[in-house]
Formats: C-alpha cells, sequence, structure tokens
C-alpha cells in the first residue's frame, strides 16, 4: 500500500511531520495521504490519486476546493493590504465591514463581534468574557462551565475542557468547574420503554439537579451546539432546546451556541439554532465562516451580553484580551465573500435542495443488518456501525471498525471520517447529485466489504 522509499511523501511525512487526531496505526500500515489539490469537492494526492471528500476537508471547505471568487477575494486584499491587527483602536476596513455583515444575518437585532483564529479560540474568548463579567459584577464565583458529554468545543485548553470526550483526561483534563451533562442522543442514551418526550424531560431535570446541586451563581454559561458535529453528528432530541432554555433563563445562565459547523447553512438555515427554533445568547462561529479558505474564529454576542461586557469593559477602560491576527483583514474579506457566496450564489439553496436526496441515502444504509442507526440534519449525517443492531450492541474495540470503513473508502477514493463507531458524512455546499451518488455507492462498497470481514 505505501510507498516505503526514503525519499516518498510518505517517509518524508512521518520523518517530521507530528500527527494529530491521527490514528497511527493505520497511517503505520498505509502512509499519510498527502494531497496536492483540489477541484470541486475533490481532492488529489501526490501519485494522482482523485478521492471525493465527503467531508469537505475538516466540514469547511463548502465551497470546494478551487472556488475562483475566494482565491480573488483573497489576492485583491493581500495586493491593498496584506495584514493588520485589531488592537488599540485600529482595525481594517475588511474588519468593520464583516462585524456588520455577521451582526445583520444574526438573530440578533444588534450586537458586536470579537474575532479569533479558530474556534477553539473563539470559545476561550467566550469564556474569559464571562469570566469577566463575573468579576466585573461583583460574582467572581460565577465562573462554572456547563456543557454535555460528546460536545466537541476545541483543543485550546479551556475549550478542551468544555469537550466532552475521554481522550481529554491524558491531559489532565478537564480542568475544575467544567461540568459535562448527559448527551441528549435518544437512540443511545434513551431508556427501555421511554419515549422521546420523556428522554428530552428528563434531560431538563438533569439539568436543575445540576443546577440545584452546584448553585446557580456558581454557573457562568452553557455552551451547545444545535447538532453535535465531532460527537458523531448527533441532532438534540426532539424538543430540547426549548425544554432547556427557559431553565437557563430563570436562573441568568447564558446560553452560547457554538455554531463552528452549523453555521452558515449546514443544517440549511444561516444557523443551526434557526434550524431548531432558538434564539441563543451569543454565536461562536468559525469553520464555514470562511469557507475554509483562512483560519478565522468569531464570538458574536447578543444584545444583553453585548451591553453588559460593554459596560466591564468601560469601568477598567478596555476589555484586555485579543489576538496579535484578530480580524485580519484578508481572513474578513475572505469571509465577506464566503458569507455572500453561501447566502446569495446559491450554496445554502443547494443544501436545502440536496437534503432529501442526502436523507434518503443515509436511511438506505439503514438497510443493512450492521447500521444500527442513520441520523444527520441538512448536510450533516452519520451512521454508527453495530454488531447487533436489536441491542445496539457495537463492534468489539480492537476491530476498529469505523477506521476500517474509512481506510477502505480510501481503497475506493472516498474520503469519510470515522467517529466511535459512525462513519460521518459531510459534503461540500457546492456537491452535485451525481456526485452524490458516488459518494453513496463508495461508501455502500466500503460497508458491505468490512461487515463481511467482521460481522
Ligand atoms: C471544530 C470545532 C471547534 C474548534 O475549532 P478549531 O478551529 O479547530 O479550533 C469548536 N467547536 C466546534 C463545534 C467545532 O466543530
Amino acid at each position: 500500500m505505501r510507498d516505503d522509499s526514503p525519499n516518498s511523501w510518505e517517509a518524508r511525512a512521518d520523518a517530521h511531520s507530528f500527527y494529530g487526531f491521527t490514528d497511527l496505526p493505520s497511517v503505520r500500515d498505509r502512509g499519510a495521504v498527502v494531497l496536492t489539490h483540489g477541484q470541486g469537492p475533490y481532492v488529489f494526492d501526490v501519485h494522482g490519486r482523485q478521492y471525493l471528500d465527503a467531508n469537505s476537508g475538516l466540514w469547511n471547505m463548502v465551497a470546494g476546493f478551487d472556488h475562483p471568487g475566494l482565491a480573488e477575494a483573497a489576492k485583491a486584499q493581500y495586493d491593498r493590504f496584506p495584514g493588520y491587527h485589531a488592537f488599540f483602536g485600529r482595525m481594517s476596513d475588511q474588519t468593520v465591514m464583516l462585524s456588520e455583515k455577521l451582526i445583520e444575518v444574526s438573530p440578533f437585532e444588534r450586537g458586536k463581534v470579537f474575532y479569533t483564529n479558530s474556534g477553539s479560540e473563539a470559545n476561550d474568548t467566550m469564556v474569559k468574557m464571562l469570566w469577566f463579567l463575573s468579576g466585573s459584577e461583583g460574582k467572581p464565583e460565577r465562573r462554572k462551565i456547563l456543557t454535555r458529554k460528546n460536545g466537541y468545543h476545541g483543543v485550546t485548553a479551556v475549550a478542551a475542557s468544555m469537550t466532552g470526550k475521554p481522550y481529554n483526561s491524558v491531559f489532565g483534563l478537564p480542568l475544575d468547574g467544567f461540568i459535562h451533562l448527559t448527551c441528549p442522543h435518544y437512540w443511545r442514551e434513551g431508556h427501555e420503554g421511554e419515549s422521546e418526550a420523556e428522554f428530552t424531560a428528563s434531560m431538563a431535570r438533569e439539568l436543575e439537579e445540576v443546577i440545584a446541586r452546584e448553585g446557580a451563581d456558581t454557573i457562568a454559561g452553557f455552551f451547545a451546539e444545535p447538532v453535535m458535529g465531532a460527537g458523531g453528528v448527533i441532532p438534540p432530541s426532539e424538543g430540547y432546546f426549548q425544554a432547556i432554555q427557559p431553565i437557563l433563563k430563570k436562573h441568568g445562565i447564558p446560553l452560547i451556541a457554538d455554531e463552528v459547523i452549523c453555521g452558515f447553512g449546514r443544517c440549511g438555515e444561516v444557523w443551526g439554532s434557526t434550524a431548531y427554533d432558538f434564539v441563543p445568547d451569543a454565536i461562536i462561529s468559525s469553520k464555514n465562516l470562511t469557507a475554509g479558505y483562512f483560519p478565522m474564529g468569531a464570538v458574536i454576542l447578543g444584545p444583553e451580553l453585548t451591553d453588559k461586557l460593554q459596560d466591564a469593559s468601560d469601568a477598567i477602560e478596555e476589555f484586555p484580551h485579543g489576538f496579535t491576527a484578530s480580524g485580519h483583514p484578508v481572513g474578513c474579506a475572505v469571509a465577506l465573500k464566503a458569507i455572500d457566496i453561501i447566502l446569495n450564489e446559491g450554496l445554502m439553496e443547494n443544501v436545502r435542495t440536496l437534503t432529501p436526496k442526502f436523507e434518503a441515502g443515509l436511511q438506505r444504509l439503514l438497510d443493512h443488518p450492521n447500521i444500527g442507526e442513520a441520523r444527520g440534519k441538512g448536510l450533516m449525517g452519520a451512521v454508527e456501525a453495530v454488531r447487533d443492531k436489536a441491542t445496539k450492541t457495537p463492534f468489539e474495540g480492537h476491530l476498529s471498525v469505523s477506521e476500517r470503513i474509512a481506510n477502505t473508502c480510501t481503497d475506493h477514493g472516498l474520503i469519510c471520517r470515522p467517529l466511535g463507531q459512525a462513519v460521518v458524512l459531510c459534503p461540500a455546499f457546492v456537491m452535485t447529485e451525481p456526485q452524490m451518488d458516488e459518494m453513496f455507492e463508495k461508501l455502500e462498497l466500503a460497508l458491505r466489504q468490512v461487515f463481511a470481514e467482521v460481522a
């Protein structure tokens, strides 16, 4: 499989690049896939092999890999003003315009935006904002952060503490005061005989209990992805946000929507929170924000948090936080173009058009005896592999079933991602119907092959 000559790309990748979030036995066996370029939703490796990337890179390359408008917007801005910060009361005109645009397309009637380089930093920034408010309002003990198991919020020390995944224990995380509630995944977490409505009510009850146990005045905020992404594409149970938001409101706890994946069209609406019919107190955005063409994140504050943070900052004459590249002019120019492309050039429209076909494709996979659940929202979906469908028993961990499926897909020219025992699909918004057929055909082929090996 892998080219083992000393100067091969695979050997060179191994020699000097430290792999993150990579199954090392797989890469040792198969070699890294070293890519040279892309076209629409396809990427090409150094051996000239073509892959349909069913994950849009890492959820983010929604306009495909060769969108001329985005490259032009970046080039034009590099020629005009290639870099600047947003400190000391200075910022680029592009930054001003992007903030206006983000508030215009936000669910808020007014608000303010703070820029970062990534989704993790945006979550860290939001937590620091909440901690800053607590101190400033004379409630320094109000610091705890509530999230959910399987929620993914990033990798910096705070964002990793928010993330509800067991792998962070290798870093001695989470930090104190980060509390993970039950994942609202009815199929996996619901009890025998429990209806979905009862399950949702139990999620609300748990939240009430945690708030009572910890004390409402020790809790700074609740963060949730509208649909959990890296946790395995897990839509909330029916009525979940309608059940929890009133509880949070009653206790004065802000609800922050981590829209890093859902935001800008993934669920068929600009925001995942809109798709689930709630308005959060702030939004965390990244990934699609620049269609993956520039690293950038943003905290978008609703009116109440804007006013409170403005007052807190006025009191000490500054908000002492920011990154060197916050509000980078090229990133902002690219984001303005990406938003325009998604909203006005038919990308989000295409998500809506393709969604029924996507859902039907996922449902068809459920016919397979070793697929236990097919789930999703808009153009994000997953199928969950199981040893036994009736009891929902997973395959034995040592079989690495989802890794095998992903590797077999790669052999067939399809890139998709294993997550736990699930395989995730989140195609680019520019995908065509024939490309979607190709995606499902290749995945189906790989599933049949792997299940024949392990079942
Ligand atoms: C990817 C992701 C993040 C982290 O973003 P990075 O840019 O990788 O730091 C945060 N939240 C969610 C929901 C994500 O999917």
